[in-house]
Protein backbone atom coordinates (compact mmCIF):
# COMPACT_ATOMS: atom_id res chain seq x y z
CA UNK A 1 0.00 0.00 0.00
CA UNK A 2 1.36 3.66 0.39
CA UNK A 3 4.93 3.18 1.83
CA UNK A 4 4.97 5.19 4.98
CA UNK A 5 1.02 7.25 5.38
CA UNK A 6 -2.09 5.58 6.54
CA UNK A 7 -4.83 5.50 4.41
CA UNK A 8 -6.98 8.50 5.84
CA UNK A 9 -3.40 10.29 4.99
CA UNK A 10 -2.92 9.15 1.66
CA UNK A 11 -6.68 9.72 0.67
CA UNK A 12 -6.59 13.06 2.29
CA UNK A 13 -3.75 13.84 0.31
CA UNK A 14 -5.09 13.01 -3.14
CA UNK A 15 -8.13 14.50 -1.79
CA UNK A 16 -6.00 17.38 -1.66
CA UNK A 17 -3.81 17.35 -4.69
CA UNK A 18 -7.23 17.02 -7.05
CA UNK A 19 -9.21 18.95 -4.84
CA UNK A 20 -12.07 16.28 -4.17
CA UNK A 21 -14.74 16.41 -1.95
CA UNK A 22 -12.90 14.67 1.20
CA UNK A 23 -15.42 11.47 2.54
CA UNK A 24 -12.30 9.64 3.42
CA UNK A 25 -10.61 10.78 6.62
CA UNK A 26 -13.04 10.69 9.86
CA UNK A 27 -13.27 14.32 10.59
CA UNK A 28 -16.57 16.73 11.20
CA UNK A 29 -17.03 19.65 9.42
CA UNK A 30 -19.87 20.81 12.12
CA UNK A 31 -20.95 20.12 15.42
CA UNK A 32 -17.99 21.44 17.98
CA UNK A 33 -18.87 23.21 20.88
CA UNK A 34 -17.57 27.00 20.78
CA UNK A 35 -18.00 27.59 24.43
CA UNK A 36 -15.40 24.82 25.23
CA UNK A 37 -13.18 26.21 22.53
CA UNK A 38 -13.27 30.07 24.97
CA UNK A 39 -12.81 28.16 27.58
CA UNK A 40 -9.58 26.24 26.24
CA UNK A 41 -8.12 29.78 24.85
CA UNK A 42 -8.85 31.01 28.50
CA UNK A 43 -6.97 28.35 30.03
CA UNK A 44 -3.92 28.78 27.69
CA UNK A 45 -3.44 32.22 28.64
CA UNK A 46 -4.53 32.31 32.11
CA UNK A 47 -4.21 28.83 33.02
CA UNK A 48 -1.23 26.51 34.11
CA UNK A 49 0.61 25.18 31.53
CA UNK A 50 3.18 23.21 33.17
CA UNK A 51 3.21 19.44 33.40
CA UNK A 52 0.31 18.00 35.31
CA UNK A 53 0.10 14.96 37.41
CA UNK A 54 0.69 11.89 34.66
CA UNK A 55 -2.88 10.75 35.94
CA UNK A 56 -4.63 13.64 34.22
CA UNK A 57 -6.29 16.74 35.76
CA UNK A 58 -8.61 15.70 38.58
CA UNK A 59 -11.09 17.85 37.06
CA UNK A 60 -11.04 15.92 34.14
CA UNK A 61 -10.73 12.61 35.49
CA UNK A 62 -14.00 13.54 37.94
CA UNK A 63 -15.21 14.72 34.60
CA UNK A 64 -15.11 11.35 33.08
CA UNK A 65 -16.42 9.38 35.85
CA UNK A 66 -19.53 11.47 36.27
CA UNK A 67 -19.88 11.84 32.35
CA UNK A 68 -20.35 8.02 32.34
CA UNK A 69 -22.50 7.82 35.20
CA UNK A 70 -24.98 10.08 34.13
CA UNK A 71 -25.31 9.69 30.35
CA UNK A 72 -24.40 5.65 30.71
CA UNK A 73 -26.00 4.87 33.47
CA UNK A 74 -22.49 3.73 35.43
CA UNK A 75 -22.70 3.35 39.27
CA UNK A 76 -18.20 4.05 39.61
CA UNK A 77 -16.92 3.97 42.83
CA UNK A 78 -13.31 5.99 42.89
CA UNK A 79 -11.56 3.66 44.54
CA UNK A 80 -12.18 1.02 42.46
CA UNK A 81 -12.94 2.63 39.12
CA UNK A 82 -9.63 4.56 37.92
CA UNK A 83 -9.50 7.39 34.69
CA UNK A 84 -6.30 7.67 33.10
CA UNK A 85 -5.88 10.63 31.16
CA UNK A 86 -3.97 10.04 27.87
CA UNK A 87 -3.07 11.63 24.64
CA UNK A 88 -5.69 10.71 22.25
CA UNK A 89 -7.95 7.34 22.34
CA UNK A 90 -4.57 6.20 20.42
CA UNK A 91 -2.17 6.64 23.12
CA UNK A 92 -4.73 4.51 25.48
CA UNK A 93 -4.70 1.81 23.42
CA UNK A 94 -0.94 2.15 22.62
CA UNK A 95 -0.49 1.66 26.97
CA UNK A 96 -3.33 -0.97 27.05
CA UNK A 97 -1.79 -3.08 24.55
CA UNK A 98 1.43 -2.77 26.45
CA UNK A 99 0.32 -3.18 28.89
CA UNK A 100 -1.68 -6.61 28.76
CA UNK A 101 0.45 -8.28 26.20
CA UNK A 102 4.34 -8.69 25.03
CA UNK A 103 6.34 -11.52 23.38
CA UNK A 104 5.10 -14.71 22.69
CA UNK A 105 1.33 -13.19 23.92
CA UNK A 106 -1.59 -13.15 21.53
CA UNK A 107 -3.96 -10.65 21.52
CA UNK A 108 -7.78 -11.21 19.50
CA UNK A 109 -8.90 -8.58 17.03
CA UNK A 110 -11.91 -8.44 15.35
CA UNK A 111 -11.42 -7.75 11.16
CA UNK A 112 -12.21 -5.24 10.04
CA UNK A 113 -10.42 -3.36 12.59
CA UNK A 114 -9.15 0.16 12.94
CA UNK A 115 -6.19 0.28 11.41
CA UNK A 116 -4.19 0.86 14.08
CA UNK A 117 -5.01 -2.54 16.46
CA UNK A 118 -2.53 -4.45 14.41
CA UNK A 119 0.72 -2.60 14.30
CA UNK A 120 0.26 -1.47 17.89
CA UNK A 121 -0.10 -5.50 19.01
CA UNK A 122 3.35 -6.27 17.08
CA UNK A 123 5.16 -3.19 18.48
CA UNK A 124 4.48 -4.87 21.62
CA UNK A 125 5.84 -8.07 20.69
CA UNK A 126 2.34 -10.31 21.02
CA UNK A 127 0.61 -11.07 17.93
CA UNK A 128 -3.03 -10.72 16.43
CA UNK A 129 -5.40 -13.62 16.27
CA UNK A 130 -7.81 -12.73 13.75
CA UNK A 131 -11.82 -13.06 14.38
CA UNK A 132 -14.03 -12.24 11.04
CA UNK A 133 -16.59 -10.03 11.67
CA UNK A 134 -19.89 -11.26 8.81
CA UNK A 135 -21.68 -8.71 6.98
CA UNK A 136 -24.27 -6.97 6.80
CA UNK A 137 -24.43 -6.55 10.25
CA UNK A 138 -20.45 -7.24 11.32
CA UNK A 139 -21.20 -9.73 14.29
CA UNK A 140 -18.71 -12.50 15.53
CA UNK A 141 -20.34 -15.50 17.57
CA UNK A 142 -19.42 -16.64 20.61
CA UNK A 143 -18.40 -19.77 19.04
CA UNK A 144 -15.96 -18.23 16.30
CA UNK A 145 -14.10 -15.98 19.64
CA UNK A 146 -13.96 -19.25 21.90
CA UNK A 147 -12.21 -20.81 18.70
CA UNK A 148 -9.86 -17.90 18.65
CA UNK A 149 -8.37 -18.50 21.94
CA UNK A 150 -4.96 -20.37 22.78
CA UNK A 151 -3.24 -20.32 26.39
CA UNK A 152 -1.27 -17.53 25.05
CA UNK A 153 -4.17 -15.08 24.37
CA UNK A 154 -4.54 -12.13 26.57
CA UNK A 155 -6.87 -9.81 25.68
CA UNK A 156 -9.70 -9.19 23.46
CA UNK A 157 -9.49 -5.79 21.49
CA UNK A 158 -13.87 -4.59 21.09
CA UNK A 159 -14.88 -1.79 19.08
CA UNK A 160 -18.26 -0.39 19.37
CA UNK A 161 -19.99 1.16 17.66
CA UNK A 162 -17.41 -0.23 15.07
CA UNK A 163 -14.86 2.04 12.64
CA UNK A 164 -15.01 1.21 9.64
CA UNK A 165 -18.50 -0.78 9.77
CA UNK A 166 -20.55 2.04 11.56
CA UNK A 167 -21.67 -1.38 13.63
CA UNK A 168 -22.62 -1.52 17.09
CA UNK A 169 -21.68 -5.25 19.23
CA UNK A 170 -24.91 -7.00 20.03
CA UNK A 171 -25.61 -7.67 23.65
CA UNK A 172 -25.19 -11.30 22.68
CA UNK A 173 -21.38 -10.81 21.03
CA UNK A 174 -20.69 -8.94 24.51
CA UNK A 175 -21.92 -11.03 26.80
CA UNK A 176 -19.83 -13.93 24.94
CA UNK A 177 -16.68 -11.85 25.32
CA UNK A 178 -17.13 -11.09 28.72
CA UNK A 179 -18.04 -14.97 29.42
CA UNK A 180 -14.72 -16.21 27.65
CA UNK A 181 -12.49 -13.51 29.36
CA UNK A 182 -13.82 -14.80 32.34
CA UNK A 183 -12.65 -18.24 31.53
CA UNK A 184 -9.88 -17.44 29.84
CA UNK A 185 -8.49 -15.10 32.25
CA UNK A 186 -7.91 -12.03 29.67
CA UNK A 187 -8.49 -8.39 29.52
CA UNK A 188 -10.93 -6.48 27.08
CA UNK A 189 -9.40 -3.75 25.65
CA UNK A 190 -12.77 -2.02 24.86
CA UNK A 191 -12.49 0.99 22.56
CA UNK A 192 -15.69 3.11 22.75
CA UNK A 193 -14.63 6.39 20.99
CA UNK A 194 -18.08 6.52 18.76
CA UNK A 195 -20.04 5.58 22.26
CA UNK A 196 -21.79 9.54 21.96
CA UNK A 197 -22.18 8.93 17.94
CA UNK A 198 -25.04 6.74 17.66
CA UNK A 199 -27.16 7.36 14.73
CA UNK A 200 -29.53 3.78 15.01
CA UNK A 201 -31.41 4.47 18.14
CA UNK A 202 -30.07 1.47 20.07
CA UNK A 203 -28.00 2.33 23.37
CA UNK A 204 -24.01 2.11 24.04
CA UNK A 205 -23.66 -0.43 25.50
CA UNK A 206 -19.69 -1.40 27.55
CA UNK A 207 -18.35 -4.30 28.60
CA UNK A 208 -17.19 -2.44 31.58
CA UNK A 209 -20.54 -2.03 32.91
CA UNK A 210 -20.97 -5.90 33.51
CA UNK A 211 -16.75 -6.60 33.75
CA UNK A 212 -14.98 -3.36 35.32
CA UNK A 213 -12.56 -6.01 36.93
CA UNK A 214 -11.13 -7.10 33.41
CA UNK A 215 -12.11 -4.11 31.17
CA UNK A 216 -10.05 -1.04 29.85
CA UNK A 217 -12.78 1.12 28.62
CA UNK A 218 -11.04 3.50 26.29
CA UNK A 219 -12.61 7.13 25.34
CA UNK A 220 -11.97 10.27 23.39
CA UNK A 221 -13.02 13.59 23.78
CA UNK A 222 -12.27 14.39 19.96
CA UNK A 223 -14.92 11.84 19.47
CA UNK A 224 -17.14 13.36 22.05
CA UNK A 225 -16.64 17.20 21.04
CA UNK A 226 -16.11 16.56 17.75
CA UNK A 227 -13.07 17.90 17.89
CA UNK A 228 -10.61 15.21 16.69
CA UNK A 229 -7.31 17.08 16.43
CA UNK A 230 -7.47 17.62 20.42
CA UNK A 231 -5.83 14.53 21.47
CA UNK A 232 -7.14 13.79 24.86
CA UNK A 233 -8.09 10.41 25.73
CA UNK A 234 -8.42 8.20 28.24
CA UNK A 235 -9.07 4.87 30.07
CA UNK A 236 -11.43 4.18 32.90
CA UNK A 237 -10.50 0.62 34.44
CA UNK A 238 -10.21 -1.54 37.84
CA UNK A 239 -7.51 -0.03 40.36
CA UNK A 240 -5.39 -2.74 39.55
CA UNK A 241 -5.53 -2.65 35.66
CA UNK A 242 -5.52 1.17 35.55
CA UNK A 243 -1.99 1.12 37.57
CA UNK A 244 -0.37 -1.40 34.63
CA UNK A 245 -1.73 1.33 32.35
CA UNK A 246 -0.10 3.95 33.82
CA UNK A 247 3.02 2.79 33.95
CA UNK A 248 3.31 2.32 30.31
CA UNK A 249 1.58 5.74 29.81
CA UNK A 250 4.27 7.39 31.64
CA UNK A 251 6.69 6.95 29.03
CA UNK A 252 4.71 6.91 26.34
CA UNK A 253 3.64 10.68 26.78
CA UNK A 254 3.76 11.32 30.51
CA UNK A 255 1.34 13.83 30.20
CA UNK A 256 -1.40 15.55 28.50
CA UNK A 257 -1.67 19.40 27.59
CA UNK A 258 -3.46 20.90 30.87
CA UNK A 259 -5.74 23.29 28.95
CA UNK A 260 -6.80 21.00 26.72
CA UNK A 261 -7.46 18.91 29.93
CA UNK A 262 -9.83 22.03 31.40
CA UNK A 263 -11.09 22.61 28.30
CA UNK A 264 -12.59 18.83 27.88
CA UNK A 265 -13.76 19.13 31.18
CA UNK A 266 -16.07 21.72 30.72
CA UNK A 267 -17.33 19.64 27.21
CA UNK A 268 -18.27 16.81 29.40
CA UNK A 269 -20.28 19.06 31.61
CA UNK A 270 -22.69 20.00 28.85
CA UNK A 271 -25.91 19.63 29.22
CA UNK A 272 -27.67 16.19 27.95
CA UNK A 273 -29.42 18.30 25.33
CA UNK A 274 -25.79 19.02 23.53
CA UNK A 275 -25.16 15.51 23.02
CA UNK A 276 -28.74 14.87 22.23
CA UNK A 277 -28.40 17.70 19.58
CA UNK A 278 -25.32 16.77 18.12
CA UNK A 279 -26.59 12.78 17.83
CA UNK A 280 -29.54 14.18 15.82
CA UNK A 281 -27.23 16.40 13.38
CA UNK A 282 -25.32 13.43 12.66
CA UNK A 283 -28.26 11.11 12.64
CA UNK A 284 -29.44 13.69 9.95
CA UNK A 285 -26.45 13.89 8.30
CA UNK A 286 -26.30 10.44 7.99
CA UNK A 287 -30.03 9.74 6.60
CA UNK A 288 -29.15 12.70 3.96
CA UNK A 289 -25.92 10.67 2.47
CA UNK A 290 -28.09 7.73 2.02
CA UNK A 291 -30.81 9.23 0.61
CA UNK A 292 -29.21 10.67 -2.39
CA UNK A 293 -26.77 7.50 -3.18
CA UNK A 294 -29.55 5.68 -2.90
CA UNK A 295 -31.39 7.76 -5.53
CA UNK A 296 -28.01 7.19 -7.26
CA UNK A 297 -28.48 3.39 -7.19
CA UNK A 298 -25.76 2.72 -4.68
CA UNK A 299 -26.60 -0.01 -1.85
CA UNK A 300 -25.99 0.61 1.28
CA UNK A 301 -25.20 -1.12 4.92
CA UNK A 302 -27.17 -0.50 7.80
CA UNK A 303 -25.40 1.64 10.47
CA UNK A 304 -25.63 2.07 13.98
CA UNK A 305 -22.80 4.21 15.14
CA UNK A 306 -19.60 6.25 14.18
CA UNK A 307 -19.48 8.91 11.28
CA UNK A 308 -18.99 6.26 8.94
CA UNK A 309 -21.42 4.73 6.18
CA UNK A 310 -20.08 1.73 3.98
CA UNK A 311 -21.25 1.21 0.44
CA UNK A 312 -21.49 -2.27 -1.11
CA UNK A 313 -19.22 -1.66 -4.38
CA UNK A 314 -20.63 -5.16 -6.15
CA UNK A 315 -24.29 -4.72 -5.37
CA UNK A 316 -24.06 -1.35 -6.51
CA UNK A 317 -23.40 -3.12 -9.96
CA UNK A 318 -19.58 -1.79 -9.34
CA UNK A 319 -17.48 -5.14 -10.29
CA UNK A 320 -13.79 -3.27 -9.65
CA UNK A 321 -12.13 -3.60 -6.32
CA UNK A 322 -12.26 -1.47 -3.19
CA UNK A 323 -9.09 0.23 -3.27
CA UNK A 324 -9.12 0.47 -7.55
CA UNK A 325 -12.52 1.93 -7.31
CA UNK A 326 -10.73 4.51 -4.38
CA UNK A 327 -8.34 5.48 -6.63
CA UNK A 328 -10.20 6.22 -9.77
CA UNK A 329 -13.01 7.89 -8.09
CA UNK A 330 -10.44 11.06 -6.10
CA UNK A 331 -8.15 11.02 -9.30
CA UNK A 332 -10.95 13.47 -11.18
CA UNK A 333 -9.82 16.84 -12.56
CA UNK A 334 -13.47 18.57 -11.64
CA UNK A 335 -15.89 15.88 -9.81
CA UNK A 336 -13.17 13.50 -7.40
CA UNK A 337 -14.79 12.30 -4.13
CA UNK A 338 -12.42 10.63 -1.70
CA UNK A 339 -13.71 7.02 0.24
CA UNK A 340 -11.86 4.60 2.30
CA UNK A 341 -11.69 1.40 1.12
CA UNK A 342 -12.39 -1.03 3.97
CA UNK A 343 -9.35 -4.07 2.24
CA UNK A 344 -7.35 -1.03 4.71
CA UNK A 345 -8.80 -2.47 7.57
CA UNK A 346 -8.40 -5.76 6.84
CA UNK A 347 -5.36 -8.43 8.16
CA UNK A 348 -4.40 -9.33 4.41
CA UNK A 349 -5.37 -5.95 2.71
CA UNK A 350 -7.30 -7.61 0.01
CA UNK A 351 -9.22 -5.90 -1.89
CA UNK A 352 -12.84 -6.35 -1.08
CA UNK A 353 -16.32 -5.15 -1.97
CA UNK A 354 -16.48 -2.65 0.52
CA UNK A 355 -15.94 1.60 0.65
CA UNK A 356 -15.99 4.08 3.61
CA UNK A 357 -17.66 7.21 3.83
CA UNK A 358 -17.58 9.72 6.31
CA UNK A 359 -21.01 11.71 6.58
CA UNK A 360 -20.07 14.15 9.04
CA UNK A 361 -20.47 17.05 6.74
CA UNK A 362 -21.88 20.13 5.91
CA UNK A 363 -25.32 20.00 4.07
CA UNK A 364 -23.35 21.42 0.86
CA UNK A 365 -20.75 18.95 1.09
CA UNK A 366 -23.03 15.94 1.34
CA UNK A 367 -25.05 16.56 -1.44
CA UNK A 368 -21.46 17.80 -3.46
CA UNK A 369 -20.10 14.44 -2.35
CA UNK A 370 -23.03 12.09 -3.27
CA UNK A 371 -23.69 13.97 -6.51
CA UNK A 372 -19.75 12.90 -7.25
CA UNK A 373 -20.30 9.28 -6.38
CA UNK A 374 -23.38 8.93 -7.94
CA UNK A 375 -21.29 10.18 -11.44
CA UNK A 376 -18.52 8.20 -10.27
CA UNK A 377 -20.94 4.82 -10.19
CA UNK A 378 -22.70 5.42 -13.48
CA UNK A 379 -19.44 5.44 -14.83
CA UNK A 380 -17.66 2.72 -13.17
CA UNK A 381 -20.52 0.53 -13.33
CA UNK A 382 -19.75 -2.83 -14.65
CA UNK A 383 -15.91 -1.70 -15.03
N1 LIG B 1 -10.21 4.22 17.86
C1 LIG B 1 -11.10 4.33 16.88
C2 LIG B 1 -12.06 3.21 16.63
C3 LIG B 1 -11.14 5.48 16.09
O1 LIG B 1 -12.04 5.57 15.10
C4 LIG B 1 -10.22 6.52 16.34
C5 LIG B 1 -10.17 7.78 15.52
N2 LIG B 1 -10.98 7.84 14.45
C6 LIG B 1 -9.31 6.36 17.38
C7 LIG B 1 -9.33 5.20 18.12
C8 LIG B 1 -8.29 7.41 17.70
O2 LIG B 1 -8.78 8.39 18.53
P1 LIG B 1 -7.87 9.63 18.99
O3 LIG B 1 -7.90 10.61 17.87
O4 LIG B 1 -8.50 10.13 20.25
O5 LIG B 1 -6.49 9.11 19.22
N1 LIG C 1 -9.73 7.76 12.93
C1 LIG C 1 -9.92 8.54 11.76
C2 LIG C 1 -10.65 7.71 10.71
O1 LIG C 1 -10.98 6.58 10.95
C3 LIG C 1 -8.62 8.96 11.17
C4 LIG C 1 -7.44 8.84 12.07
C5 LIG C 1 -6.17 9.02 11.30
O2 LIG C 1 -6.10 9.80 10.36
N2 LIG C 1 -5.18 8.26 11.68
O3 LIG C 1 -10.91 8.20 9.65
Amino acid sequence: MQAGTTIFEHMSGLARQHDAINLGQGFPDFGWPESVLAVGAEAIVHGNNQYPSMWGLPELREAVMYFYERRQGMTLDPNQDVVVITSGATEALAASIMAVAGPGDEVILFAPAYDAYAPLVRRAGARPVWVALQPPDWQASGEAIAAAITPATRAIILNTPHNPTGAIASPAMIAAIIDLARQHDLVIISDEVWEEVLTGGAPHVSPFGMAADRTIKIGSAGKLLALTGWKVGWVLTDAALAVRVAKVHQYLTFTTPPPLQVAVAAGLALPDAWYDAGRARFTGARDRLAAALTAGGWELLPTQGSYFLMADLAASGITMGDHTFCEAAVARADDGVAAIPLSAFQPDGAETRFIRLCFAKSDAVLDEGARRLNLARARLAGG
